[in-house]
C-alpha cells in the first residue's frame, strides 16, 4: 500500500474509502521520522486546507500533491514545482453541486427565504405580512468567471429569463455578453456573481469601487473563494446600504468569520458548502484516489491542474 501524507479531514465514507487504498499519515507522525518522510510520495488534501512550503520542503520524494476540490490556491506551487511534484484537483465532478447552490444562495438573497422561514417560527406571521421581496426574472446578471462552474450557473439561471453577461480574461464567443471591464459589468447588473479562481490575480477584486457601481439595489454572490472581496469594504457597503445585500458560501478566515456578519439583516450565510453533499463529496474522493493510482502506476494523472493558468 503507498504511503500518504494527509492534511486536513475528510467526510467518514470519503476517509473510509482513502484509508482502504493508501496508508495515510499526518504531520505529527512525520516529525522527526526520516525513514518515513523517505517513503512518502504523496499528499493528499482538500482545497481549503494548506499544503505549506515547509510541508512540501520535507519530503524528499514527493512526486504527487493530489488536492480533493478544484481550487488549489493554498498549495505552494513555486515549491511544489521545485520539487518537480504533480498536483492534481477534481474538476468538473462538483459543478452541479456547487450551481445548484449558487441558484438557492441567489433565491435565497433576493427572495429572502432565511428571513422568511425565520418570521414564520418566530410567530410575527400573526402580526402582519412578511415585507415584499425582489424577483429573480428580468434580472441582469453578471458572472465574473465564466468557467466550468460559471457555464453551470449560466445555464440555470437562463431558465429563469434574465440577462447573462460574463468577465474574463478571454471572451469566450459564447451566446452570453463578453464585458472586458469589470466596473462596467458591476455598473451594469443587478446582481454579480463570483465563480473566478482565489488566488494573486483575482485577489480584492471586488472593492469599494466595484461595490460601489454595483450600486444600492445591486446583490452580490460569492460561490468562488473569500480572498476575491475586500471584506472590509463589502462590509462597511452592506452596513451602509451602498448595495443591497450578499450572499456568500466563501470568506475570509474561515471557519472564523468577521463577526460583523453576523449582525447584519441583509446577507445570507452559508458555512463553504459549495460541494458538500453526499454524491458530490464522494465523487471527489474517488476523482482524488484515481490520480493517485495513475501516478503510482503510470506517473502520469488524469487531472492536473493546468500550469499555464495557475494562481
Ligand atoms: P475554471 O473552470 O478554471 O473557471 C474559472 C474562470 O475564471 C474561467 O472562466 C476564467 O476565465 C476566469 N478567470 C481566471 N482568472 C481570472 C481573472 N484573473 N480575472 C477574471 N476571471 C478569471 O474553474 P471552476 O472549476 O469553474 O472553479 C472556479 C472556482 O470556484 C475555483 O477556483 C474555486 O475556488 C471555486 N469553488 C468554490 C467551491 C465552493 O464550495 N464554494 C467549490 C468549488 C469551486 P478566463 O481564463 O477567460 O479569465
Amino acid at each position: 500500500m503507498h504511503e500518504l501524507l494527509q492534511i486536513g479531514t475528510f467526510p467518514i465514507p470519503a476517509q473510509k474509502l482513502i484509508d482502504s487504498e493508501f496508508r495515510c499519515h499526518n504531520r505529527r507522525d512525520l516529525e522527526g521520522d526520516e525513514v518515513l518522510r523517505n517513503r512518502v510520495r504523496g499528499i493528499i488534501t482538500r482545497s481549503n486546507f494548506a499544503v505549506p512550503q515547509d510541508v512540501i520542503a520535507s519530503l524528499p520524494h514527493l512526486g504527487i500533491i493530489a488536492v480533493c476540490g478544484v481550487g488549489y490556491d493554498l498549495v505552494a506551487l513555486e515549491a511544489a514545482t521545485r520539487r518537480g511534484a504533480i498536483v492534481t484537483h477534481t474538476p468538473a465532478v462538483l459543478n452541479s453541486a456547487v450551481a445548484e447552490l449558487c441558484v438557492g444562495m441567489l433565491l435565497s438573497l433576493l427572495r429572502r427565504l432565511p428571513e422568511a422561514d425565520r418570521f414564520v417560527r418566530a410567530g410575527s406571521w400573526r402580526h402582519g405580512a412578511f415585507a415584499l421581496t425582489s424577483n429573480l426574472a428580468g434580472k441582469r446578471i453578471g458572472i465574473v468567471g465564466l468557467g466550468r462552474i460559471g457555464k453551470e450557473i449560466a445555464h440555470r439561471l437562463e431558465s429563469f429569463g434574465v440577462a447573462l453577461s460574463y468577465f474574463g480574461r478571454t471572451d469566450q464567443n459564447l451566446r452570453w455578453r463578453f464585458e472586458p471591464d469589470l466596473h462596467a459589468l458591476a455598473r451594469g447588473s443587478d446582481v454579480l456573481i463570483l465563480a473566478a479562481p482565489g488566488g494573486r490575480e483575482t485577489a480584492r477584486m471586488i472593492d469599494a469601487a466595484v461595490l460601489s457601481e454595483l450600486g444600492p439595489n445591486g446583490f452580490l454572490v460569492n460561490v468562488a473563494r473569500g480572498s476575491l472581496i475586500d471584506e472590509a469594504a463589502l462590509l462597511d457597503a452592506l452596513s451602509s446600504r451602498a448595495i443591497a445585500g450578499a450572499a456568500l458560501d466563501v470568506f475570509d478566515n474561515e471557519p472564523d468569520i468577521n463577526p460583523r456578519f453576523l449582525a447584519l439583516e441583509n446577507v445570507v450565510l452559508m458555512p463553504h458548502i459549495g460541494s458538500a453533499t453526499d454524491e458530490t463529496r464522494l465523487a471527489m474522493a474517488r476523482l482524488t484516489l484515481d490520480n493517485l493510482h495513475c501516478f503510482f502506476a503510470t506517473g502520469t494523472t488524469l487531472t492536473p491542474i493546468d500550469a499555464a493558468t495557475s494562481v
